[in-house]
């Protein structure tokens, strides 16, 4: 007889995505079985990452100081090779105002190392962490997801029963379609990426030695990321055109294109390819930009890459899945905690707008960007357009690429909203339904009124300790 456990949440997959929403939904005392297939550590692309990740999420996720002993580089900004411009160019988190101070960091990490602090900080914030269960399906009852069937590496199956389950297993597993319409690709972005590792490479000059580099060339471009003082991340990016190119032996492929690109020729000139252990394969990776038609149906909902995914040129990857972790964690613990009728509509409505509104503007912005005769200074512009910030367009650019242009305190700002949680309203459930003593509270604390102003007509906003979902003011007075 198959194995049935009951729970809360079910989280599909050990990611960024997962582990963040696990977490945070975790941290408010509800039960979260999270089921990973692999046994961790395991590889993953997407290395580099930004401030709002690092400085924003990974704070609010009680995960910082594991990160800060693991000793991964300090990443300040990129260095882009790219446009009309044929020198390098450089920007820096810390010329923006939201990224000031320690915020303006991010960090390079491996990604084997960074996955699994985060997922052994959801095991210690009291998620049931399970790894080697391979999610096989969802259980449907009566139009709505009830639950997962899941089978472990000694062919155990069981049933895992919910009131919610996230799909945030990526872009290669199959769970998305069940949230019904179809996965959207790019008619733009339909790129290959072809990948290794070098020991040995140069390093730029301090104090842009843990920049990413990313270097335009006649097939495509080059990203070079260093992952520690002797190891770097090296991967070219193709235009499909180019598939010919890496049929046939990958290694001497990669090799063939760096000594096309001479910036990274003479970056790796003294460097030799891994060839051994998880770094020693040269992997390929369609990197097709893609997006879900829905994002959630009752009872499930698509996080991280199993929503959308968006070109790497900017690191952007792990800046959304653990953004849309937040959310999603947003609108589950409103959803789950409160006695009262919660529009479950309205609560979901809320996280697919502002994830969705989060991948458009890197979407918009990318497609300028990949015009290659424009200058870093219409790229800045075109940032300012597509974020219609305020700001002027360089820091509008900083911003953007930061991960802090949706101006969520909980990117830019994480402390603020610990503060507020280890105050005096430390005890306090925020929903919809308490909207009205929220506003009393906001009053009594003097709580800034940046984000309450909802994104639609509406729309609902942050509570003050970050985790829920709230009505804004004027529509609860
Ligand atoms: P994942 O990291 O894919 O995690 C999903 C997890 O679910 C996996 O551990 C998987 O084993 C598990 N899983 C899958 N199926 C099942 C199942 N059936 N049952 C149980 N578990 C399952 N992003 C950046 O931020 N910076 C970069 O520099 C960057 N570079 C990139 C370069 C390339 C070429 C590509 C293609 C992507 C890059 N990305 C980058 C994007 C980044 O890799 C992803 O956006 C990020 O890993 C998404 O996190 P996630 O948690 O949604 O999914």
């Amino acid at each position: 007889m198959t194995e049935t456990i009951e729970t809360d949440v079910v989280v599909v997959g050990g990611g960024p995505s997962g582990s963040t929403v696990a977490t945070l939904v975790a941290q408010q005392g509800h039960r979260v079985v999270q089921l990973e297939k692999e046994r961790f550590p395991r590889y993953q692309i997407g290395e580099s990452l930004l401030p709002s990740t690092v400085q924003g999420i990974c704070r609010l996720l009680g995960a910082s100081d594991e990160l800060e002993a693991a000793g991964f580089p300090l990443k300040r900004g990129g260095t882009f090779r790219w446009g009309a411009n044929p020198e390098p160019w450089t920007f820096a988190f810390g010329i923006s105002p939201k990224f000031a101070g320690t915020a303006s960091t991010a960090y390079q990490v491996e990604r084997m190392k960074f996955d699994q602090i985060l997922l052994e900080n959801a095991r210690k914030h009291g998620v049931d962490v399970r790894e080697e269960h391979a999610v096989t399906d969802v259980i449907e009852e009566d139009g709505r997801v009830v639950g997962v069937r899941c089978t472990d590496d000694a062919g155990v199956r069981r049933e895992f029963r919910a009131r919610y389950v996230v799909d945030a297993s990526g872009n290669t597993s199959r769970i998305h379609g069940r949230v019904g319409g179809k996965r959207q690709y790019s008619e733009f972005f339909r790129n290959i990426a072809l990948f290794g590792y070098f020991t040995g490479g140069k390093r730029m000059p301090a104090p842009t030695e843990g920049n990413i580099l990313a270097v335009a060339f006649n097939a495509g471009w080059f990203w070079y990321i260093p992952l520690s003082d002797e190891l770097t991340s090296v991967g070219v990016v193709l235009h499909p055109d180019e598939l010919k190119r890496i049929q046939g032996d990958r290694a001497s492929a990669l090799l063939e294109l760096i000594a096309d690109c001479p910036m990274i020729a003479d970056y790796l000139s003294e460097a030799e390819r891994v060839t051994s252990g998880p770094y020693g394969e040269v992997r390929v990776r369609k990197d097709y930009s893609y997006i879900q038609e829905k994002f959630w149906r009752p009872g499930l909902v698509l996080a991280g890459d199993a929503a959308c995914f968006i070109d790497p040129v900017f690191s952007s990857g792990v800046h959304l899945a653990t953004y849309s972790g937040l959310l999603a964690a947003r609108s589950l613990n409103t959803a789950l905690g409160t006695t009262a009728d919660v529009d479950e509509t309205a609560l979901f409505e809320e996280y697919e707008l502002r994830y969705r509104q989060e991948y458009a503007r890197f979407h918009d912005f990318l497609v300028a960007f990949y015009d290659k005769h424009s200058d870093e200074k219409s790229y800045f512009w075109k940032a300012k357009r597509v974020t219609g910030s305020a700001a002027s367009s360089v820091e509008s650019f900083v911003d953007l690429v930061g991960g802090g242009s949706s101006e969520e305190r909980a990117l830019i700002d994480a402390g603020s909203y610990l503060d507020r949680r280890d105050g005096e309203i430390d005890d306090m459930i925020w929903s919809v339904a308490e909207a009205g003593a929220r506003i009393q509270v906001q009053a009594a604390t003097g709580s800034t009124e940046d984000e309450q102003v909802p994104i639609r007509a509406g729309g609902l906003v942050p509570s003050p300790d970050g985790l829920h979902w709230s009505l804004p003011k004027q529509t609860a007075a």
